[in-house]
C-alpha cells in the first residue's frame, strides 16, 4: 500500500489528472475514499475560515448533514473557537497541514512536525483527536506517510471534486463536475475557504450544497463525514 500511496501522490503533480484520478481510484480504493456502497462522504479543505465556513455550519444544519473538514493549523490557531463549533455541531475535523505549502518542498522531520502540531491543537481546541490526514495538493510523500502512520492519521484523498477553487466556478459547475463521479462510496472535496484560492470561490461550494444533497437524497444515498463512510470497515486500514 505504501507504494501505491508514493505511486498516487507523484501521480497527482503531472498534467493529465482525469486519467490519473481514475488510474488512482483503480490502485487505492482507500486512499480516494471509496467507502461503503450507500454512503457519500462529504469534505471540505482550508478552513476554518470566520469569513465563509459559518455559513456552511448554517447550511449544513440546515440540511441535516454533517461533514469531515481537513483544516489548516493556521487557520484553526486563528480561530480556535469557530472549530471547536464544528465539532460540537457534529463535525469531524481532520488535519490538512499546519498552512499550505506542498510537502513536496519539506523534508521528513519537518512534514511530521506540521502534521503533529496540527493534530494535537485540532485535539486541544475540540478535545476530539483527528483521524484522518489530506496533505495539502493531496501530495502523499513518503514523510507524509510515514508520519501519518506515526501518528495514526490514516490518509484520504478523494474520489469526486467539484473544482470549486476556481474563479469562474458556480454551484452549477460545481455540480456538473462531480456529477460523474457522485456516486455510493464517493468521497466529495470541496472547500470552505477561499484562504488558497479564487476569492469568494467557496460561494460555488455552498451554493451546490442543497442540491448535492438532494441528489443523494433521490439516489437514497446517506452523505455523511468520513467517520460513517466504512473505510474501516473494510479492514484496509491494517494495510498501510
Ligand atoms: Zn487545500
Amino acid at each position: 500500500m505504501v507504494t501505491f500511496g508514493l505511486t498516487a501522490g507523484v501521480a497527482y503533480g503531472l498534467p493529465s489528472l482525469a486519467t490519473l484520478r481514475r488510474a488512482r481510484i483503480r490502485l487505492t480504493p482507500r486512499l480516494a475514499g471509496i467507502g461503503t456502497p450507500d454512503h457519500v462522504a462529504l469534505t471540505f479543505d482550508d478552513g476554518p475560515d470566520p469569513a465563509s465556513t459559518p455559513l456552511f455550519l448554517a447550511v449544513l444544519a440546515e440540511l441535516e448533514v454533517r461533514a469531515t473538514f481537513f483544516v489548516l493549523g493556521s487557520q484553526v490557531q486563528r480561530a480556535p473557537g469557530l472549530a471547536a463549533e464544528m465539532v460540537a455541531a457534529g463535525h469531524e475535523l481532520g488535519v490538512h497541514g499546519w498552512d499550505h505549502r506542498s510537502m513536496l518542498l519539506r523534508g521528513p522531520r519537518s512534514t511530521h512536525d506540521q502534521l503533529l502540531r496540527t493534530r494535537d491543537l485540532i485535539a486541544e481546541v475540540t478535545g476530539q483527536p483527528p483521524r484522518h490526514v489530506r496533505p495539502p495538493h493531496g501530495i502523499l510523500s513518503s514523510g507524509v506517510l510515514l508520519a501519518a502512520r506515526a501518528l495514526e492519521l490514516t490518509p484520504v484523498l478523494w474520489s469526486a471534486w467539484g473544482r470549486d477553487w476556481t474563479a469562474d466556478a458556480t454551484p452549477a459547475s460545481v455540480l456538473a463536475t462531480l456529477a460523474p463521479d457522485l456516486r455510493g462510496g464517493a468521497t466529495v472535496l470541496l472547500h470552505d475557504s477561499d484562504c488558497t484560492s479564487a476569492p469568494g470561490a467557496w460561494r460555488s461550494a455552498l451554493g451546490a450544497l442543497p442540491e448535492l444533497a438532494a441528489r443523494c437524497d433521490d439516489a437514497g444515498l446517506r452523505v455523511g463525514p468520513l467517520a460513517e463512510h466504512g473505510l474501516f470497515d473494510h479492514g484496509l486500514f491494517a494495510r498501510v
